[in-house]
């Protein structure tokens, strides 16, 4: 099985998918790849753009490499990356997208919601993932879709492809419009991807405590960030209506992709909290798109 998480900014991954993604790996034997769709060149108050850019990137790299995630960053036909705070979602980015979908092929896609209460907050950069990725999931097996920006993936034989199943993850920007199917309780996982989130020291104890996100003070150690993290994710619980100790991702099926049955969702995902999932109205859900009642 294969995993793809495709986010916004270096750090965004291992807030939301991280500790489901070490299930899937060492529960399912999954392959995961983490794509990150901007520079992350906005993210710090003291450097230069490129200079953030440099060690953002380094700090992705070394988190996804903790958890044996795959890392992509993803490049358009023209060579550039998106700048963070500038994706616009045209036909750059939407070809990019394409040609990362088809290469990779994932059974499962991870990205942003899309929030449609107009009265909650957003990152710019997490709609219009969000909002590319809904816009691609069709054209993912339209082998020449975007062949005038990539020549070289011009076929007289094309395959076919698969198209994965689209599950939109928690955003912490539009707090309030959160919504799940599934609550994948990843306490066991907490340490790891906690040490993971750690490693983007140029964010968790500079970049975000200076603007002011999420009322953080600067984590002196890593037992110091456990604990804050902990906190955080306890907070997301809330805002989901679970009362629980335990730590959770959640996720919610789409229709952009292929739609799995209720039985292929339980076979695949590890980890689902039954108890605190709405599983029948997802079940109805998705046998309503399948044609199935
Ligand atoms: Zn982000």
């Amino acid at each position: 099985m294969k995993i793809q998480c495709v986010h916004a900014h270096p750090d965004d991954f291992e807030f939301v998918a991280a500790g489901t993604f070490t299930r899937f790996l060492s529960e399912k034997n999954a392959t995961g790849l983490a794509t990150i769709c901007t520079d992350g060149a906005a993210g710090h108050h003291l450097h230069t753009q490129e200079h953030t850019v440099q060690v953002r990137r380094r700090e992705q790299e070394q988190a996804l490499a903790l958890g044996k995630v795959g890392c992509e960053w993803l490049t358009l036909p023209d060579g550039r990356m998106p700048r963070e705070g500038c994706i616009e979602v045209g036909r750059l980015l939407l070809a990019a997208l394409w040609k990362s979908l088809r290469a990779f092929q994932p059974d499962y896609l991870f990205c942003p919601p899309l929030p449609c209460d107009n009265l909650v907050g957003i990152h710019v950069d997490h709609v219009a993932v969000a909002e590319a990725i809904r816009k691609i999931a069709y054209l993912v097996n339209v082998p020449h879709a975007f062949t005038p920006e990539y020549p070289e993936l011009e076929t007289t034989t094309p395959q076919a492809c698969l198209t994965p199943v689209i599950l939109q993850t928690h955003d912490s920007y539009s707090a309030g419009a959160n919504a799940f199917d599934l609550a994948i309780d990843v306490e066991d996982q907490f340490e790891l991807t906690a040490e993971m989130s750690w490693v983007h020291q140029s964010q968790i104890a500079e970049w975000l405590p200076w603007v002011g996100r999420h009322r953080m003070q600067v984590p002196a150690t890593l037992t110091d960030w456990k604990s804050m993290v902990r906190q955080r994710f306890l907070m997301r619980n809330r805002e989901m209506g679970v009362d629980s100790n335990r730590i959770f991702e959640f996720f919610s099926v789409t229709a952009w992709g292929e739609v799995p049955s209720i039985d292929k969702i339980l076979q695949d995902f590890p980890g689902i909290a039954q108890n605190l999932c709405p599983l029948r109205s997802l079940e109805t859900r998705l046998r309503r798109w399948r044609a199935e009642l």
